[in-house]
């Protein structure tokens, strides 16, 4: 899928735009109508940013872009002023950043200096009157006092945003973590499948969820929530080939009650969905949630699934581990749903 947008100039000096998947242009454009740009540039949800071409063959001489902001840029930029703009004009200045200039005849009217693609199209559709646009040739030069637009900050950040973390795994060493039944499956992959089966869950309700699988100390992975309202750290257990049971765990001297609310929410939907005990909210002194609780994260919990190693008894079966890690990772994924609904 492509992410990101490449701006150059056709041999015959016509704007080429290129959606681009990595280095391959997956689909392109050529026009110099800031209407079809537009267009082109709301096809692809997956590009953020854009980048414009240095001229070809043109090695130091490329096109020279000098815009000083005006100092007085509090004052905002009159009607007439933003009317008079009749084209654009794509530059890329020496650090290789694109700057788009607002152009009323020869004269430089205003400029946006930056790479997000949804800022382009704010500073394109501000006048009404441009509508073409072209990569600036080789050797065209511009310089001058000009008002710089800068884009109207991003949103905050959507509530409800949770992050998994994958329990073990990528370090020095590889930490594996238990070893199941089998004595081959690894309790690391198989947290990345209940991770994965949570986030598919969490998606579906429409919350933005995050993964990850980082190196580092248990404080620092902790501290990577910051700003989240869920932490989760995914894991699974292991004992002595004889315990079976459904727990998540809060930490036992910075957790609060919403986050004990959360462990045992997430245990209840363990033990129900997985047909195991359930020995519900427990307490602990965790590491990664001791760096969670030491950021502004609403709740932070780490959830055992259930125990790989258990080979079963007269009532409980030996746990078919790819289905129960599954399974189990939506368990979490509802608990946790259930918990955002239950505290907006
Ligand atoms: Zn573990």
């Amino acid at each position: 899928m492509a992410n990101w947008i490449l701006f150059a100039r056709d041999s015959s000096g016509m704007p080429l735009v290129s959606a681009m998947n990595g280095g391959s242009p997956e689909n392109s454009l050529s026009t110099n109508l800031k209407a079809n740009l537009i267009g082109f540039l709301q096809l692809f949800s997956g590009v953020g940013t854009f980048l414009v071409a240095k001229p070809s063959g043109t090695d130091n001489e490329v096109e020279s872009v000098d815009l000083l902001p005006r100092t007085d840029l509090d004052t905002p930029t009159n009607s007439s002023a933003l009317s008079s703009a009749t084209w654009f004009q794509f530059f890329c200045d020496d650090d290789g950043q694109p700057v788009v200039v607002a152009m009323d005849g020869t004269n430089p009217a205003e400029f946006y200096k930056g790479n997000l693609k949804l800022a382009l199209i704010d500073f394109l559709s501000r006048y009404s009157n441009a509508n073409t646009f072209q990569i600036a040739p080789a050797g065209t030069s511009i310089s001058g006092s000009v008002a710089e637009w800068k884009p109207s900050p991003p949103l905050p950040p959507s509530k409800h945003r949770v992050m998994l973390e994958i329990g073990h795994g990528p370090g020095v060493p590889f930490d594996p973590g238990a070893i199941a039944h089998d004595s081959v499956t690894t309790e690391h992959s198989l947290n990345i499948i209940a991770a994965n089966s949570a986030r598919n869950v969490i998606a579906k309700a429409g919350i933005n969820c995050t993964v990850i699988d980082t190196v580092g100390s248990l404080h620092g992975i902790g501290l990577q929530s910051s700003g989240f309202d869920v932490f989760c750290s995914v894991h699974h257990n292991s004992f002595n080939g004889t315990v079976q049971r459904a727990e998540a765990f809060s930490h036992a001297t910075k957790g609060d009650g919403l986050d004990s609310d959360l462990a045992g929410m997430i245990a209840t939907e363990l033990s129900k969905t997985l047909s195991i005990p359930n020995a519900g909210a427990k307490k602990a002194k965790l590491g990664v949630l001791s760096g969670a609780e030491d950021t502004n994260v609403r709740v932070a919990v780490l959830a055992e699934v259930y125990f790989i190693d258990f080979k079963g008894n007269g009532t409980l079966p030996k746990p078919h581990l790819k289905d129960f890690s599954t399974r189990g990772g939506e368990a979490i994924g509802r608990g946790i749903v259930e918990w955002l609904k239950k505290h907006p």
